[in-house]
């Protein structure tokens, strides 16, 4: 492959000199992109113009960085550092009873955090592994739990509820399938890729022989019953019929074999050996195969791998070249046109500019219902949490933050959360001694009684900030409440 891209290299080179134009050997690099873990090291054997260019394997490229897995771990790594030091701007505008309101501190977020996680979402995010999008997640959950001024404890839906935000992933997404819906238009320069094969899965073998045992097991089935019929010898009638299905060739498939596959392939066993021994579902498993004295279908599987791979080591085998061969290629991850059994059915959207982007907005209302519609109950209600009252707005940003905390169920005013922290702490009202001290307590609080409830934290913010005596600032503040930091 080297000896194909110099060719290309020395066409170029020539190519650019008759232009007066000259190709660089120091401002170039060559990366390798691979799903084999062992090429991952080559040294890439690349001169321009005689002048070897060196390997790297972390390029970067109009700001993402690439690696030669395409794991795209090194570019998340970079945008994690990138946020938190960002977040950190963010902190300083903030603080919880004093500072930027929750506006423009989530604008803030918006300008100069959030780009960073969506930015070329579309090439790295599909790829991006579990744990990388919950570390990007949790700049996301720091960012916002500066601007709204929650606490740890609160659970991270409520964050989001409280923002009107997507999570990272789901908000990477987002974007991801406009990109993909770009592709169908005319002469869009990724159009090639919707026609593309879609990258080497494998093909569950499994499936297949688990039909094929089921089927052999209704045979056993039919000649085995708990009280009459054969003896436990139906035994030797599984083990002609039935294992060696699963058995077939297990050095090929079965080490790659997955462990959701192997646990069907072990149930058509347990069900064989169900039959042959007489004994009910509940019994445990062990139970099935110390009463049969066989293996599990892994372990007999491994025993035979094993076995198979000892032979290789014979002399003139023929599979003995495998013992020094490079190990497999790992299974290709997933990229942004898994995607497009989600907006294929746009795809003869695209041409027309207005219906274009009527098209994206039919995708990102779609995206933030899924996401409304996934949300949890909110803890303090029982039921989802509705909109924020806009009058909330012109509560001071301590008094805010106090609210967005009492909606979370928890807040530092409360028993039931510094009980947690603080075992010396009992989680009783020191109004009315009644246990639990949490945000309905406030509300139902025999010394105060009121006719909010926990939902006026949602729907009528003002009137529960002077219930609760929160400060009001310029709004008329209510002296006469016993509550009030200024009322005594
Ligand atoms: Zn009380």
């Amino acid at each position: 492959m080297c000896s194909k891209v110099n060719s290309y290299l020395s066409d170029l080179s020539r190519f650019l000199t008759a232009r007066n134009l000259q190709l660089s050997p120091t401002k170039s690099t060559a990366t390798i992109f691979t799903n084999w873990t062992k090429e991952y090291r080559l040294e890439l054997d690349i001169a321009v113009d005689g002048v070897k260019i060196p390997t790297v394997n972390n390029p970067k490229i109009l700001g993402v960085t690439l690696d030669s897995l395409c794991s795209f771990s090194p570019h998340t790594t970079a945008i994690i550092a990138k946020v938190q030091s960002r977040n950190k701007i963010l902190k300083s505008l903030a603080g919880s009873t004093w500072g930027k309101d929750k506006e423009t501190l989530l604008a803030t977020y918006k300008a100069i955090g959030r780009p960073v996680l969506n930015y070329a979402a579309p090439i790295w995010s599909p790829r991006c592994r579990g744990t990388q999008m919950r570390k990007l997640q949790t700049c996301q959950n720091t960012a916002l739990r500066t601007s709204t001024g929650c606490l740890l404890m609160s659970p991270i839906e409520h964050l989001h509820n409280e923002t009107l935000m997507l999570p990272v992933k789901e908000h990477n997404e987002l974007h991801s399938k406009p990109c993909l819906l770009g592709c169908f238009r005319r002469n869009h320069p990724c159009g090639h890729l919707l026609g593309a094969e879609p990258p080497p899965r494998n093909i569950p073998h499994t499936t297949a022989i688990i039909a094929k045992v089921q089927s052999r097991n209704k045979i056993l089935k039919s000649l085995a019953g708990s009280t009459w019929r054969k003896d436990k010898e139906t035994l030797a009638t599984y083990k002609a019929i039935g294992r060696p299905v699963l058995n077939y060739a297990a050095p090929i498939w079965s080490p790659r074999c997955r462990g959701t596959q192997m646990r069907k392939l072990q149930t058509c066993q347990n069900t064989a050996l169900r039959t042959s021994t007489g004994c009910l579902l509940m019994s445990p498993i062990e139970h099935l195969h110390s009463e049969t004295r066989m293996l599990p279908v892994k372990e007999h599987n491994e025993l035979l791998s094993r076995q198979f791979l000892l032979g290789c080591f014979r002399r003139n085998h023929p599979c003995s070249h495998l013992l020094g061969a490079e190990p497999p290629p790992r299974s290709i991850k997933r990229s942004f046109l898994d995607y497009v059994d989600d907006v294929v059915q746009y795809a003869d959207r695209t041409s027309d500019a207005t219906d274009f982007r009527q098209v994206l907005t039919a995708i990102h209302s779609g995206a933030i219902n899924t996401f409304t519609d996934s949300l949890p109950v909110n803890g303090v209600l029982g039921v989802k949490a509705p909109p924020i009252a806009d009058e909330e707005l012109q509560l001071p940003r301590e008094t805010r933050v106090t609210l967005a905390q009492l909606r979370s169920g928890y807040c530092s005013r409360l028993n039931s959360y510094l009980s947690r922290i603080d075992p010396d702490i009992s989680n009783i009202c020191p109004a009315c001694n009644e246990s639990p001290h949490d945000t309905g307590h406030l509300f139902a609080c025999p010394t105060n009684p009121t006719h909010l409830t926990p939902s006026s934290l949602w729907s009528d913010p003002v009137e529960t900030a002077r219930f609760l005596g929160l400060p009001l600032d310029d709004l008329d503040d209510n002296t006469d409440n016993p509550y009030h930091p200024n009322g005594d």
